[in-house]
């Protein structure tokens, strides 16, 4: 395409994004929480959405399916990053990756140099390299969602991921132990389509970081 595509997930990314694409005059035609379409055009006829499963924008636009994209930090750093330029932190869809146990597990003793614990997550790439840097041994369980659960029913000692209040850990009787990272949203823009559509892309980096509240 000749204009520009630009990759979000539905749910807080799109909804957070919003306020910044109006800032940049760009005003989505559909809504995703209501619409069924995955394309979605907007009131400038060069400019149009993609909705994408959260852990698939890097994805589109590293490949150049779009130019530009919203993605958290989590997402970006299971990613790998290839292919990406990071230039803006949105300071969106806040929160942290983190440690959680369930109450009473002794995680300072577990958390020595040597130690061994089982860890169900996600975030593999993130959870490996922390508990490499402490110089844990972990055995890591890949799961989709809902890991809370994973300590209740002995699947595993520990989780790794994303905590914002903290109510659906103490709803589930587990608790913060460490956290790894801040989490905010990122702009990500293709490397490619940055040389060759500087003229359309610019305009809308500078925008978005007019428009970013630190
Ligand atoms: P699903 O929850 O349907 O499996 P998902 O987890 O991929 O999908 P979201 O829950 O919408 O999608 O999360 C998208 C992004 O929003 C995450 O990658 C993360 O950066 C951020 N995020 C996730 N949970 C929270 C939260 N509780 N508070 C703030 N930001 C969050
Ligand atoms: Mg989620």
């Amino acid at each position: 395409m000749s204009g520009i595509t630009l990759a979000l997930s539905k749910g807080r990314i799109f909804e957070e994004t919003l306020p910044l694409l109006a800032a940049a005059g760009i005003v989505p035609a559909d809504d995703p929480a209501r619409s069924r379409k995955l394309v979605i055009g907007s009131n400038r006829p060069d400019v149009r959405l993609i909705i994408v499963r959260a852990t698939d924008t890097p994805t589109y636009v590293q490949h150049g399916a779009a130019e530009l994209g919203v993605a958290g930090k989590d997402v970006l750093l299971e990613h790998g990053g290839a292919g990406l330029y990071q230039p803006l932190d949105l300071n969106i869809a806040r929160c942290r990756l983190c440690v959680a146990v369930k109450r009473g597990f002794d995680y300072a003793a577990a958390a020595q140099p040597g130690g061994r614990i089982r860890v169900a997550t996600k975030y593999i790439e993130s959870a490996k390299t922390h508990f490499a840097g402490k110089g844990m041994h972990v055995d890591l369980i890949k799961l989709y969602g809902s890991m809370e659960l994973a300590p209740l029913v002995g699947l595993a000692d520990a989780i790794v991921d994303l905590v914002s209040s903290g109510g659906t850990l103490r709803a589930n009787g587990l608790e913060e132990v460490e956290e790894i990272v801040p989490i905010s949203s990122r702009l990500i823009v293709n490397q490619a389509a940055l040389k060759l559509k500087r003229e359309l892309v610019q305009p809308l980096l500078d925008a978005f970081a007019n428009a970013v509240h630190i």
